[in-house]
């Protein structure tokens, strides 16, 4: 067994020596007031082991993290159907012109991007009765949490500069790829990126994607098909134009998002979340990704 601990150790040692931690996301005060001096990981492995370095325990905005949620809710309430209106193909636009540039013939390019995520946004609210009650609950369960929560201000402040969201859910819905009024579907979208969530819960959330579609009380929310779908979808879109790069670099799918936080994993192995609110140029993590780089060099673990 590797000495894990001593490893994500070394680790965070590096990243507390860094000098370049990258740029605040500024678009709404509630990240821009974050102290970029945060810096946590927290490992989960399948056969037991659990540690936590840093600021592993500090909540902080999951943002695009949640999409792979809502992603996995949707397959597990309509199953295939979901790819009848959002594609898998990976993104080639950088994360601040996603929105409308991703969407052919109605069609968003796939599900990690936000035209994507809102159209998952709009089948999670034609199928779950009490929408924002319900994936809220839905994240706690994955998480074996209750105290996960929408953060409404950051919501409302993704609302009031939401416009790009708004063109492409107008756009979507132009083409018939929503069956909800815009408003209600950007509402639970907006929801949905304000959670909040600490390393350690995000770690715990994601534990079903590695374990065949099991969360850890070992329910099933997914069948092992379904996850490995999802993970593909993680490994060739979840960094926006730098998915390329992540899979180079660190060799394993994740999903991260503007708040700062990158969770990826090792089917059957671990899921490692780590949170650094500082981004490269691309919106990724700057040092979550050279935390991950070394994570996967120092301990040889990757999907390659
Ligand atoms: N809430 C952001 C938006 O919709 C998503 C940010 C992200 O990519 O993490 O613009």
């Amino acid at each position: 067994m590797q000495n894990f601990k001593a490893i994500l150790d070394e680790i965070y040692a590096d990243a507390k020596r860094a000098k370049e931690k990258g740029t605040v996301a500024s678009y709404i005060p509630e990240l821009a007031h974050v102290d970029e001096n945060n810096f946590g990981i927290h490992l989960r492995t399948l056969d037991g082991f659990e540690y936590g370095v840093g600021n592993f325990d500090t909540i902080f905005s999951i943002q695009s993290i949640s999409k792979v949620l809502a992603l996995s809710k949707a397959m597990a309430l309509i199953g295939e159907s979901v790819w009848e209106r959002v594609d898998v193909e990976p993104s080639g636009s950088p994360f601040n012109q996603l929105a409308l540039l991703e969407i052919e013939n109605g069609i968003p390019r796939n599900p990690l991007i936000n035209s994507g995520a809102i159209v998952i946004s709009d089948i999670l609210l034609t199928h779950l009765k009490n929408p924002k009650e319900d994936f809220l609950n839905y994240v706690r369960e994955l998480a074996s949490d209750p105290n996960i929560y929408y953060n409404l201000e950051v919501a409302r402040s993704e609302k009031n500069t939401g416009f790009k969201n708004y063109a492409a859910a107008n756009l979507l819905k132009s083409f018939n790829n929503l069956v909800n009024p815009v408003d209600d579907v950007l509402d639970f979208y907006f929801h949905q990126c304000s959670i909040e969530m600490t390393c350690n819960q995000i770690s715990d959330a994601f534990f079903f994607l590695t374990n065949k579609g099991n969360c850890l009380t070992n329910t099933a929310h997914l069948t092992g098909a379904q996850a490995k779908r999802i993970i593909a979808i993680m490994l060739t879109c979840g960094f926006y134009d730098e998915a390329g790069e992540f899979a180079f670099e660190v060799g394993l799918p994740g999903k991260s998002g503007v708040g700062g936080g990158i969770v990826a994993l090792l089917p059957n192995h671990f899921v490692i979340t780590t949170w650094s609110p500082g981004l490269n140029k691309k919106g990724n993590s700057l040092l979550g990704m050279q935390a991950l780089e070394q994570f996967t060099t120092k301990t040889k673990l990757s999907i390659f």
